[in-house]
């Protein structure tokens, strides 16, 4: 541990010796979960209860329908009852405590307070904090961590850590995906990973509202600053009329960041409660939708990430777009 220096990283090691003596651990990861968090919780959550660990993985919206497919998927559930004793906390893939939603709430301080994470924003709110912004996913933060500790990769984790740097990589598109990202895939597939079974289940379906929630996106899409921004917005009443869930729109951005000579692209979806979510994409090194969403009091990555905003959505979107547009304009 470094308490003298929290921005410093705690070892692999360090990590493992303090989990030793733990008998009850909580593992838990970012609300409106993606692949990285659920796919790394579930991973995580195997290995300890391989180890004799009695372990309850938790996260704010439970296990999504779209995420039924990862080996051991019910062992995630929405967080539960009140005090309720753990002697570690794993937080993954989190870049800042507010994105656990209820999890502490429901929680007494845990003895042990762990924070891995591959977010260049985190805010390193861990006793503990093992944070590598180079990783492109904490899925391989928690391979290497696995390696490290001895464990067995067995077909399940495998899958899961495969499909969290799988989707966190693009596919393993991303700049970020690095010769290593391959070696660890190439050791989940030798690990029992059936890719074609498992890509066709992250890639290859989709519920049929999510095509018309397409087909409303592409019919919304505005671009702006000569084609270099597009965005697209979707109100509640749009939601209500389209039947969509929250998990549905994931992904959706990148057919306006795909598009010849877009350098950013953004979302803005209406929540309930004055709140609009923001979520942008940048394609160019250049611009950083992590610093234009920090404006914001949200974070992520520089080429992928958030926000929540106060506000009318049509509100939201012009301060969000005014600031981007100064963000593309410094490129020009
Ligand atoms: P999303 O656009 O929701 O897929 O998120 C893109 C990236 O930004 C992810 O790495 C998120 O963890 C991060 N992110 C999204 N929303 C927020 C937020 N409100 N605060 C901090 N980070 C966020
Ligand atoms: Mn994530
Ligand atoms: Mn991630």
């Amino acid at each position: 541990m470094n308490p003298a220096n929290p921005t410093m990283n705690a070892t692999f090691s360090e990590i493992l010796r303090a989990l030793e003596p733990a008998r009850t651990v909580l593992v838990a990861s970012h609300l409106r979960p993606d692949g990285d968090a659920l796919g790394s919780t579930i991973a995580f959550a195997l290995w300890l209860k391989s180890i004799g660990k009695e372990v309850a993985a938790w996260n704010e919206d439970g296990m999504l329908e779209k995420f039924r497919y990862l080996p051991e998927a019910d062992l995630v559930a929405a967080p539960s009852g009140s005090g309720r004793k753990f002697d570690a906390f794993i937080a993954l893939d989190t870049s800042v405590k507010n994105r656990l939603g209820t999890v502490l709430d429901a929680i007494e301080e845990p003895a042990t307070f762990i924070n891995i994470d591959h977010h260049i924003s985190n805010a390193r709110f861990g006793a503990l904090n093992y944070i590598d912004s180079a990783s492109p996913a904490t899925g391989q933060i928690v391979f290497e961590f696995l390696k490290a500790a001895g464990a067995k990769i067995t077909p399940a984790i495998a899958a899961n850590l495969f499909a969290a740097i799988s989707t966190d990589t693009g596919s393993f598109q991303y700049p970020n995906t690095t010769a290593r990202t391959f070696q660890v895939a190439a050791e989940l597939i030798e690990a029992g990973v059936n890719v074609g079974a498992l890509s066709q289940a992250m890639y290859d379906t989709q519920p049929r509202r999510r095509l018309e929630l397409l087909r409303h996106a592409l019919n919304e899409v505005k671009f702006f600053f000569e084609g270099k921004v597009a965005s697209f917005s979707l109100t509640q009443a749009d939601v209500a009329r389209l039947g969509v869930l929250p998990e549905d729109n994931e992904g959706i951005i990148d057919h306006l960041r795909s598009v010849d000579g877009v350098i950013a692209a953004v979302f803005f979806e209406e929540l309930e409660g004055g709140k609009v979510r923001v979520s942008s994409r940048s394609k160019d090194p250049r611009v950083d939708v992590c610093k234009v969403c920090g404006l914001f009091g949200g974070g992520g990555h520089a080429l992928a990430a958030g926000a929540r905003m106060s506000g009318g959505i049509a509100e939201v979107a012009e301060k969000f777009l005014k600031a981007l547009g100064d963000e593309v304009g410094r490129i020009a």
